[in-house]
């Protein structure tokens, strides 16, 4: 079994070569000016929040964009910190970019051209020629912060996602030596859906640096392998599941990741937890109701409308739970300065009050939209309190709200809807798996919940909570970080092709 301890006395022994770089667009903690003066905040990420307890257990340095208002002036001179706030169990580089760059290489060509074109969720990718200048310049200015990071060539190098699809290319040219990973936490299309893509040549190129990419699923390294065959001149080992282009090998493997189970269960059993869900019950008045529950950022991804649909269409085929039921729904607002992102916040709240409007009573409404992010403590009194936890992504890489939910179910009750387009539905085949698109199939699974036995339930969420409990985040980390260790960096400086 691994746990923090297990990896952190691994990772001690086969990584004391090598000092480890992290790098994520996401800081880990942001510190902003609030009326009471400085605070931190942990931004609500299925990368961050899957990544920081592992850096905790394994030191060693983290780049990260500098996003908050207090950031610069929390860190020293050259942008450091040690955090968390208070622990200091490893170092944060923050990273200062420009309005521009922030604009052209975040909001446009990550999230309004990769986002998309990985999700396939109906959002027509954006091709801008000056977001992906940005883009290239910003990659190469995280390539430089690695190289002052690493201080010489014994570097593991762990790269997050899709911001940096040009960045193990240009630090290997700098550090021939080091080894260098990346996850990739979204999906990875079908070679059709991928090659619309203007910079598709670009974006395998500068993926190719690695020694190790990774991917949730199988699914999505079968993809990629098949966009690289159909894109790029190179050599395939499908034994080993191997690219070899340019001198280079890279090896893509999946690793899917997990949440921190010891962790949550352990948080979610305590009476302050018990405290916060009576508080929460009182606040939503949630007595005598049975509650489904929805939490997200709000992105067009999860199928937020999708779902609200659902809920309304089970309200006209079962009125016995009008009054009796309601639908708690967690909407983070995201990426507001995008147009689509904006839309789709205009669209939910127009459908909770037309849901709310079609099913209302003078006493009751059936659903209770809160859109603010909530810390990991209260959420986890949200799942606890939930009869049933609603996943309807119409694609999502893995999603970690399902695996939190699960492993939060001390109680062993509890039942989880989750859309078949998750990772996670690949481990979690005791959950009730809905096809999000079909409205009237996930409105029966809302159905079917409700009315569970509970000794389904339990024995339902025993298995649920053995797979997380097993497939946990540390074991994410340490065997992906294991596999890249025992690579030979084959980067060849000059490629003959
Ligand atoms: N989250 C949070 N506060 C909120 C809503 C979500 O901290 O109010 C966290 C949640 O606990 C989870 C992450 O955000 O760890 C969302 O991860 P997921 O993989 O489900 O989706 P993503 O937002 O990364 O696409």
């Amino acid at each position: 079994m691994w746990t923090r301890d297990t990896l952190h006395a691994l990772l001690s022994e086969r990584l004391q070569e090598f000092r480890l770089i992290a790098v994520c667009n996401r800081e880990p903690y942001i510190h902003r000016h609030t009326p009471e003066g400085i605070r931190f905040a942990e931004p609500a990420s299925g990368v961050v929040r899957a990544l920081d307890p592992v850096m905790q257990a394994t030191g060693g340095t983290w780049i990260a964009h500098g996003s908050g208002t207090a950031d610069r002036e929390t860190a020293d001179e050259g942008g450091r910190l040690r955090v968390p706030p208070g622990k200091e169990r490893y170092l944060l580089r923050r990273l200062w970019l420009s309005k521009e760059e922030e604009e052209g290489y975040y909001y446009g060509f990550s999230n309004e051209t990769l986002w998309p074109l990985c999700h396939i969720a109906h959002q027509r990718p954006a091709f801008e020629e000056a977001h992906w200048n940005r883009y290239a310049a910003v990659n190469a200015r995280f390539a430089d912060a690695v190289v002052e990071e690493a201080g010489g060539d014994r570097a593991l190098v762990f790269i997050q996602d899709y911001h940096f699809a040009l960045l193990s290319k240009l630090v290997k040219e700098r550090m021939p030596r080091a080894v260098v990973c990346q996850f990739w936490h979204i999906p990875w299309p079908n070679p059709e859906a991928f090659r619309i893509c203007p910079w598709k040549s670009e974006l395998l190129e500068g993926l190719l640096g690695n020694d190790l990419l990774s991917f949730h699923i199988q699914h999505h390294c079968n993809n990629f392998l098949e966009t690289v065959d159909r894109e790029l001149e190179c050599r395939i080992d499908r034994e080993n599941f191997e690219v070899m282009a340019r001198g280079n090998h890279t090896l893509i493997r999946p690793h899917p990741i997990s949440v921190d189970f010891e962790a949550i269960d352990r948080e979610a059993g305590t009476p302050e937890t018990s405290r916060r869900m009576e508080d929460l019950r009182r606040r939503w008045g949630l007595d005598g109701l049975r509650v489904a529950l929805g939490v997200d950022r709000l992105d067009y991804t999860k199928g937020i409308p999708e779902r609200l649909r659902a809920v309304d269409r089970f309200l006209y085929r079962h009125p016995e739970f009008v009054g009796r039921f309601v639908l708690l729904q967690v909407g983070v607002p995201s990426r507001t300065h995008i147009r689509a992102y904006r839309q789709l916040q205009d669209e939910v709240e127009s459908l909770v009050e037309r849901v709310n409007w079609n099913h209302r009573t003078a006493t009751w409404e059936p659903v209770v939209f809160v859109p603010e992010q909530k810390d990991r403590s209260e959420l986890l009194a949200y799942y606890r309190l939930a009869d049933v936890c609603l996943v309807t992504s119409l694609h999502d890489g893995m999603n970690l709200v399902a695996k939190e939910f699960v492993a939060s179910r001390c109680d062993r009750a509890g039942v989880l809807i989750l859309s078949r387009f998750t990772g996670a539905a690949r481990e979690f085949a005791q959950a009730i798996l809905v096809n999000p698109y079909a409205v009237d199939a996930t409105a029966d699974a809302i159905h079917a919940a409700l009315t569970m036995p509970a000794e389904e339930q339990a024995s339902r969420m025993d298995r649920l909570r053995e797979t997380v409990r097993e497939q946990n985040v540390y074991k994410w980390v340490g065997k992906l970080l294991l596999q890249a260790a025992r690579l030979e960096p084959t980067w060849v400086e000059s490629p003959t092709r």
